[in-house]
């Protein structure tokens, strides 16, 4: 008798194939021309890519309509300012808890220590961060159309909120566009529904690429780093977000992290929040039970400002730098450190790999060799893949207590483990 696999298992089971095949690829056939050029850069890189571009090409107008949808569905601005600033003190509180707990646990086990010498740095470019003034200045766009073009969330969100705000205020024009927006957003949510029947062939072929490349050897020299990463991402996902989840939200993690798996599948082989956005949502609408008046304002903001996972990244990083470098660090560097891993959060883009440049700036501000960020650069591709998933947990996270707040979460939805899971 043939049980029917869901399309998350299905996906599920085609990342850990890909991962089998990558590693093995590495391990026998790293230089084997064929393999190289017919299927790793040929076959896996162009599905993925393909796979990874189908994503991004529905984040904007997802976005765009699916906010739209939610600050109308508000429909009165003190309650739409209430629930911005309520996310936006949870995503900074929440940030600042994980970079605490990782400086916390690496400043026990003290990473790097016994680091031998022998391990030079590779080429860094140093000073590639942007000034921190910068990321506030650039929320506005000057040019909105460009902002679309580009894809630039923060700009993106700052643009369609005045804009549905302005909607709320002409009456009747404005009712009239949101009805339009709503059935947009709807044929938005299908097109999703239509890429993600494909997501098991594109999340093989990623997997697959990715660890043909990055090879578990890698890890070696670095385990005591990557170890220490791994564990302050773990306890911040089981335990910051269980307590946050039970106190506040009162859910049960147990139940969430299951609801959750197919959003943290998608950021863990896209290692982009931004990419992800549209399975967030998907997850948080459809199979948590947020109404989309909270989820439409919080995901994207969230995607966009909250990297807990990348904070503990940049906290461990700055101790395990400081420890190879013999360097010393005081309270009041450890301070500084918090703050400046908040900042780098908020301006650091949902997509691979920026968590590493913005890291140059808190080096930069405590003192920190920036070179030393070459040391890390070698594994950073797997740690990206993991933080993203505790990137996006925790967008999650917070959207779910802000949803229990303005009571917009339907637990009847929350309680069915059947609901949301997408048609196949
Ligand atoms: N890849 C991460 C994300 O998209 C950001 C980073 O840490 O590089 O959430």
């Amino acid at each position: 008798m043939s049980k029917k696999i869901s399309l998350t298992n299905k996906i599920l089971i085609a990342m850990g194939l890909g991962l089998i095949l990558g590693s093995l690829i590495n391990i026998f056939t790293p230089e084997q021309p064929i393999i190289q050029t017919y299927f790793v850069n040929g076959l896996f890189h162009v599905i993925g890519s393909a796979f990874i571009n189908s994503l991004k090409m529905l984040v904007v107008p997802l976005v765009t309509f699916s906010l739209i949808c939610g600050v109308c569905g508000i429909g009165d601005i003190n309650a739409l300012g209430r629930i911005g600033l309520k996310s936006f003190l949870l995503y900074v509180f929440t940030t600042g808890l994980a970079v605490s707990l990782a400086l916390t646990i690496a400043i026990a086990l003290a990473p790097g220590k016994d680091f031998a010498q022998q391990h030079h740095a590779t080429e860094f470019v140093a000073n590639v961060s942007p000034p921190i003034t910068d990321v506030f200045i650039n929320i506005i766009p000057s040019n909105p159309i460009a902002a679309f073009a580009q894809g630039n969330m923060l700009q993106i969100i700052f643009f369609v909120i005045l804009f549905a705000i302005a909607m709320l205020m002409t009456g009747d024009i404005g009712k009239q566009l949101a009805k339009t927006a709503e059935k947009l957003n709807e044929v938005m949510m299908q097109v999703v529904t239509l890429v993600m029947d494909v997501a098991p062939v594109g999340v093989f072929c990623l997997m697959a690429k990715t660890f043909s490349e990055q090879g578990f050897a890698l890890i070696v020299p670095m385990i005591g780093y990557f170890s220490v990463v791994i564990l302050c991402l773990l306890l911040h996902a089981l335990g910051t977000f269980s307590i946050l989840l039970t106190l506040f939200a009162k859910l049960n993690p147990v139940a969430f992290y299951k609801k959750m798996r197919p959003a943290q599948i998608f950021a863990f082989s896209t290692a982009s929040s931004n990419a992800t956005i549209p399975v967030t949502l998907h997850v948080l609408e459809k199979r948590i039970g947020v109404n989309n008046t909270t989820a439409a304002f919080t995901v994207p903001l969230g995607a966009t400002i909250n990297m807990d996972g990348t904070a503990i990244m940049q906290g461990v990083a700055t101790v395990f730098i400081a420890n190879v470098y013999q360097i010393d660090l005081g309270l009041s560097q450890y301070i500084t450190i918090i703050g400046m891993s908040i900042l780098a959060s908020i301006g650091t883009a949902g997509v691979p790999g920026v968590g590493l440049i913005m890291l140059a700036m808190v080096f930069n501000q405590v003192g920190l060799p920036v070179e030393g960020i070459g040391l890390i650069l070698g594994v950073d591709r797997l740690l990206d893949m993991l933080r993203t998933v505790i990137n996006i947990t925790g967008d999650a996270t917070v959207t779910c207590i802000v949803a229990r707040g303005e009571n917009t979460i339907d637990d009847a939805v929350f309680n069915d483990p059947e609901s949301g899971i997408i048609p196949e």
